[in-house]
C-alpha cells in the first residue's frame, strides 16, 4: 500500500538542521513515528515527500525554513516580568535560566512554549519562535509500514495505537 490520504504511515526518521549536523529529533524502530496522512498532523512539505512511498522505501529530503517551521521572527522575542512565572505568588526561579523551555499561556488559556534567552533584574527575555524557525530541515528515514486508517482514526483525525488512547 502506498502512503496517501487516509493511510497511517509508520516511519523512522532523523531530523537535522544542517546537512551532516547533529540529530535534532528522531524516531527509531523501537519507537517509530506514526501519523495519519492528509490530516494536517505533520508539515505539508513532509507529507509531499512521503507521498506514494511504500514499506521499505527510504527517504532523504530537505525542506526550506518557509516550508518547515517558518522564518525567524525578531518580534517574537519578548521581555516578560518574572512574576509571569509565579506559582502561588512565588517566582519559579529554578526554571528561569538561559536555554530552558518554559510553559506559557495565551489570553485564552492555551498553552505554548518559549525559550529563555536572557535574564535581567526582574525581567526575563523569552524567544517564542519555534526552535527550528529560520532553519532548513533535513529529514531522512525509512517507511516501516503503510496501512489503511480505521474509521475512528479518520473521525478523530489522528492515529490510535496501543498506549495512545489516554487523550480521550
Ligand atoms: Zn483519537
Amino acid at each position: 500500500m502506498k502512503a496517501a490520504n487516509d493511510t497511517v504511515v509508520k516511519i523512522t526518521y532523523q531530523l537535522r538542521t544542517e546537512p551532516n549536523g547533529e540529530i535534532r529529533d528522531a524516531a527509531d524502530e523501537a519507537q517509530p513515528f506514526s501519523f495519519l496522512f492528509g490530516h494536517s498532523n505533520v508539515l505539508e512539505g513532509f507529507e509531499k515527500n512521503l507521498d506514494g512511498l511504500i514499506a521499505g522505501n527510504q527517504f532523504n529530503f530537505e525542506l526550506s525554513a518557509a516550508d518547515g517551521y517558518g522564518e525567524y521572527d525578531e518580534e517574537a522575542v519578548v521581555n516578560l516580568d518574572k512574576n509571569v512565572f509565579a506559582v502561588d505568588g512565588v517566582v519559579q526561579d529554578d526554571m528561569l535560566f538561559v536555554g530552558n523551555i518554559v510553559p506559557l499561556q495565551d489570553q485564552h488559556g492555551n498553552p505554548f512554549q518559549g525559550r529563555v534567552v536572557g535574564i535581567t533584574g526582574d525581567k526575563v527575555t523569552i524567544d517564542l519562535n519555534h526552535p527550528f524557525a529560520g532553519k532548513p530541515l533535513f529529514f531522512s528515514g525509512t517507511v516501516l509500514e503503510v496501512r489503511e486508517a480505521n474509521p475512528v482514526e479518520l473521525e478523530h483525525g489522528h492515529v490510535h495505537e496501543h498506549g495512545d488512547h489516554s487523550h480521550h
